[in-house]
């Protein structure tokens, strides 16, 4: 199947370390497949703690140079990067449905999604000011530098093989940061490709390095290396809570984007039409695999059953299929695990009374197809209110007061994006300072841009990642103080 797409010529299968395409020392390798037809793409390098040391080493060898730039320098690499992936639109989207499975259309628009940072960043990368604070002694002057942490490991999930990396590598780079990436097994070749053009755009060999393999071992490398001084994640809160220990060791700088639980809360006084658009987008974007997907549609009782109609209607016409098929808008789950999870959450939901409206069932399709699924009468206490579904089942609760809605929806350790439809000004402002969420999209299902800070609060995670502020999770503050002037 690779050899007829366009993309062929970016299937890479080797590491990426001080710009050199390497092997796993001991030539293990692993599959990376196509998740709608099981079949092989292609067998990527398998590494672990070794490969990653050098990974390491090339990216601290780096940044002595890269850090020293000028912010013009690091700015045009970054541009050109940019320039090179939106040249690659069409490539890299196929790399990308061909490895993860979402529909064409989507994928190339995670690339521009993705190239959206890398430009983003390139301007930000000249605007990293300091501060001169008026000082307490006549003789002293006080000021503030910014400066790039070091070297970086950034640790990704498969959901959006592009632009998890760049959301990260962007910022990172821009600081005059260094990094090691390591990418999903699942979902490496995007990854690859990626930093291919990253050369390609002249930043440096060694600026960015991607290794895969075996998780726990490469995640223990960076984690033990002292010369690593930011570890920066997006996927389950479990890895993330690891993580998040094991950088203690060596105390380094930690982000993590982390699981949701996101309630999609839909009031009586709320715009039919503009609150289901928003609904289906949220939740059935990448087939529901994506950390701010709905997890919990909550629906007031007086629209509830209209609601619950529409919707159905509307899940009922979307076609699911290989992400390279026609008019194709929901792709195979992950993986087997996914679609026994999503069983399972529904099979609980179902022995405690909840009621499929529609779907409910894998796909006539076979594979990892799952029927996108409305279920009704969707209790607080099932799990699929409980834990993230992360698949394309919607679930239906009842509420009365907005209230209730409000303590159902923080009825939660997670806490990253939240979403209400309401045509009250007042009620917006109300239930959006109400909710314990890093994101609130109000009558707006899709809300991530490169401009807007995206992170969540609670067990969802810590940092933020896009527009002016994703600078600060690449920079530490110097404060020099000159004195006896
Ligand atoms: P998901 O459920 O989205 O796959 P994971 O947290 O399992 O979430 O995976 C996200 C990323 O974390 C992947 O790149 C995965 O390989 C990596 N990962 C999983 N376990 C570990 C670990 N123990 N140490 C470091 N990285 C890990």
């Amino acid at each position: 199947v690779a050899a007829r797409l366009n993309s062929a010529g970016f299937i890479r299968s080797q590491g990426f370390i001080g710009g050199k395409w390497t092997d796993a020392y001991d030539g293990k390798t692993i599959e990376v497949t196509n998740p709608a037809t099981g079949e092989v793409i292609t067998n990527v390098s398998c590494m672990g703690g070794r490969e990653t040391n050098d990974a390491i080493a090339s990216a601290q060898d780096a940044f002595v140079s890269w850090s020293k730039q000028t912010a013009a320098e690091r700015s045009k690499c970054l541009r050109k990067w940019y320039d090179l992936i939106m040249a690659h639109k069409e490539e890299l989207g196929q790399l990308m449905t061909l490895e993860q499975g979402k529909p064409l259309k989507e994928a190339i628009g995670e690339v521009s999604y993705g190239a959206s940072f890398v430009e983003f960043y390139a301007e930000e990368a000249k605007r990293i000011y300091g501060d001169i604070i008026p000082a307490t002694l006549p003789d002293r002057r006080l000021f503030v530098l910014k400066q790039p942490v070091g070297v970086v490991g950034a640790i990704t999930p498969w959901n959006f093989p592009l632009a998890m990396i760049t959301r990260k590598v962007a910022p990172a780079l821009a600081c005059g940061c260094t990094v090691v990436i390591k990418p999903s097994e699942l979902t490496p070749l995007t990854a690859l490709a990626a930093a291919e053009l990253s050369i390609q755009a002249g930043i440096p060999p060694g600026a960015v390095n991607v290794v895969m393999g075996n998780a726990s071992d490469i995640g223990e490398a960076l984690l033990a290396s002292p010369q690593v001084r930011k570890i920066t994640f997006t996927g389950s809160t479990a890895v993330g809570k690891k993580l998040m220990a094991g950088a203690a060791s060596t105390v380094k700088k930690v982000s993590l984007e982390l699981g949701g639980n996101a309630p999609c809360i839909i009031f009586d006084d709320a715009d039919l039409d503009v609150a289901l658009k928003g609904t289906l987008a949220t939740k059935f974007r990448n087939s529901g695999q994506t950390c701010v997907c709905a997890n919990r549609i909550l629906v007031q009782e007086g629209i509830y059953d209209k609601f619950a109609n529409a919707f159905s209607n509307a899940v009922s016409s979307m076609k699911v299929g290989d992400g390279f098929g026609e008019g194709v808008v929901q792709g195979p789950l992950i993986n087997d695990a996914a679609v026994h999870k999503v069983e399972s959450f529904l099979q609980d939901a179902i022995s405690k009374g909840a009621k499929v409206l529609i779907g409910g069932k894998r796909h006539s399709l076979g594979m990892t197809f799952f029927e996108p699924t409305v279920i009704t009468d969707v209790k607080s206490e099932m799990l699929l209110s409980r834990e993230e579904v992360f698949g394309p089942i919607a679930p239906l609760l009842k509420f009365k007061t907005e209230e209730e809605a409000i303590r159902m929806a923080n009825d939660t350790n997670a806490g990253l994006a939240a979403y209400i439809f309401t045509s009250s000004i007042k009620r917006s402002w109300r239930v959006s300072e109400a909710l314990e969420y890093g994101l609130v999209g109000v009558n707006e299902g899709l809300i991530s841009t490169e401009v807007a800070p995206f992170g969540g609060v609670k067990q969802s995670g810590l940092g933020r990642e896009g527009s002016k502020y994703g600078m600060d999770e690449y920079l530490e503050i110097k404060y020099i103080c000159l004195g006896n002037m």
